[in-house]
């Protein structure tokens, strides 16, 4: 019988948590959302971004800035919100136009409030498994394994997707679970016979329905980070559920999978940096 696993409910619990532990502290968290222009995607994320924090109690606020913002007053918005008391996380959501240079910005936001862990001090922890924040993406897709009660020790996992905000901070954190790991990419030979071996197949691609079932081992664990508009409207991930569902033993569903782990992780994130605060 095939498990789903429910990113929703897994979310709200984490979300029920942050809400309560908040609800305790003498501070409250803060996170502040940098967005440039007028993505029609990115205006949505931010904005659920921001309810989702309301809900937990979590103070936020955002920066808008028009598309063609300098750099120099991109720098100068993030150096504000540095210093901003109230701000314990600090979100740029990407993708920044052209004339930006997307690492110097990421590299500007202080470290201690690097709630997505793009910031290459953090990249660098994560590299070495020492305390500092983790991309939220990432993060998620574990907590996901974790609650599909699947051990991550010991198990082989094919991490499909190499970019630096899923795939290989993906790959790192699975690593650090003691799994044994596959990075594959693009240039990757015999794909298909290196995800058949896997117990945990992790699918960050950004293709539509692109893991098939016969590429998925009977009673194998996959996760779908895949989000993709077909031209008919629908959103479906990087797997092709229907088939893989038949092989697979658990599986994250598109909408419903990862998508709300993003968000619950950022609010952990953002909670756990005003407690560094307080500290
Ligand atoms: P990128 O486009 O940055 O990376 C895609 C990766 O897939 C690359 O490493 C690329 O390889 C690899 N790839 C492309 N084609 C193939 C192929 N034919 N075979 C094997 N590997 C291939 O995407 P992201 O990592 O940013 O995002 C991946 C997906 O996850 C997207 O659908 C995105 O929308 C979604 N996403 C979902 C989030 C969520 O909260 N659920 C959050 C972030 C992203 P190469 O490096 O060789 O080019």
């Amino acid at each position: 019988m095939i498990t789903l696993i429910d990113g929703k409910a897994v979310a709200a619990e984490i979300r029920s948590a942050i809400s309560r532990e908040i609800q305790s502290l003498k501070i409250q968290p803060g996170l502040a959302a940098v967005l440039v222009g007028d993505n029609p995607a990115s205006k949505i994320y931010v904005r659920s971004k921001r309810k989702a924090c309301e809900e937990v109690g979590i103070y936020s606020e955002s920066c808008s800035l028009s598309e063609k913002v300098s750099e120099t007053d991109l720098l100068a918005c993030i150096d504000r919100l540095n210093r901003d008391s109230k701000i314990h996380g600090i979100l740029v959501q990407l993708p920044l136009p052209k004339q930006i240079n997307t690492r110097r910005i990421l590299d500007a936001v202080s470290s201690d409030k690097d709630i997505d862990g793009f910031h290459y001090l953090n990249m660098g922890k994560l590299v070495a498994n020492e305390p500092g924040f983790r991309p939220c993406t990432p993060l998620g897709v574990i907590k996901l394994i974790q609650a599909s009660q699947v051990p991550i020790a010991g198990a082989h996992a094919v991490v499909i997707g190499r970019s630096d905000i899923v795939g290989k901070p993906t790959a790192l954190l699975l690593l650090h679970e003691h799994a044994t790991v596959t990075l594959c990419h693009s240039k990757t030979k015999g794909l298909n016979e290196i995800c058949r071996q896997a117990d945990i197949v992790v699918a960050a691609i950004g293709k539509p329905l692109f893991v098939t079932q016969e590429m998925v081992k009977p009673g194998a664990v996959v996760i779908d980070v895949g989000i993709n508009r077909l031209e008919d409207g629908r959103l479906v991930g990087d797997v092709d559920f229907e088939g893989v569902s038949k092989t697979a033993q658990a599986i994250t569903p598109v909408p419903g999978g990862v998508g709300p782990m993003t968000i619950a992780m950022l609010l952990s994130n953002t909670l756990q940096s005003a407690l560094n605060f307080v500290k």
